[in-house]
């Protein structure tokens, strides 16, 4: 089991087993809502994830066109969010309290990634969600 949690440790959860490798999102809105080059994640089946602690406090933002990112009120750290349709958790990796043992394999949305970002040479890139056309 691999535990996972905020930056204040007020949100804690639980992973059992995970349903896909790691993946990079560069969209906008994920670079935006983690600062960084891209969001890093991978999903893990409904019954796979549990919340430890906190769950009740996960605030929730929305933008205009329904992309939604959940964060901790305390410290900001980006959370766990579930995707109903799919009945899978989107799990941010960087929350993993220790190693996952699944590694990265895609980078999606690379048509709107930065363009200070490098992508390493051997990870499958696709230009927009999967499924779109390899880059
Ligand atoms: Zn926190
Ligand atoms: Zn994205």
């Amino acid at each position: 089991m691999i535990t996972g949690g905020c930056l204040c440790g007020g949100v804690q959860f639980s992973v059992t087993a995970f349903s896909s490798a790691i993946f990079k999102c560069h969209c906008s809105k994920c670079r935006k809502a983690f600062g960084g080059a891209s969001s890093a994640a991978a999903l893990v089946g409904s019954e796979d994830f549990r919340w430890v602690q906190g769950e009740e406090g996960v605030r929730e933002f929305q933008t205009d066109s329904g992309f939604k990112r959940h964060f901790c009120p305390d410290c900001g750290s980006i959370l766990p969010q579930y995707l109903a349709g799919n009945q899978l958790y989107w799990v941010p990796v960087g929350l993993l309290d220790s190693d996952p043992g699944i590694r990265l394999k895609q980078h999606i949305h690379v048509d709107s990634k930065a363009a200070w970002e490098t992508l390493d040479a051997e990870t499958r890139r696709f230009s927009e969600g999967f499924g779109s056309s390899p880059v």
